[in-house]
């Protein structure tokens, strides 16, 4: 995922968050500013980031190996 960054000197540019930073064109390697992305989340959670999306009925098989036997009462 790239990231926008304001390097010191002014510059702007873009850094792979799972890469070391370049350092800007002009040499400067310090960053002024980072513009972090909004997290995403998969699974349960909640706050003003999340977005819902309906979830895909999966079939689950309870008894792969046939019926269950019934408890005799
Ligand atoms: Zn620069």
């Amino acid at each position: 995922m790239m990231i926008p960054v304001r390097y010191a000197c002014g510059h702007r540019g873009a850094i792979d968050a799972d890469l070391p930073a370049p350092p800007c064109a002009c040499g400067e390697r310090r960053i002024a500013h980072v513009t972090a992305p909004p997290p995403r989340f998969r699974g349960v959670a909640s706050g003003p980031h999340v977005k819902t999306e309906p979830l895909e009925a999966i079939p689950v098989n309870l008894a792969p190996g046939g019926p269950l036997p019934t408890p005799k009462g």
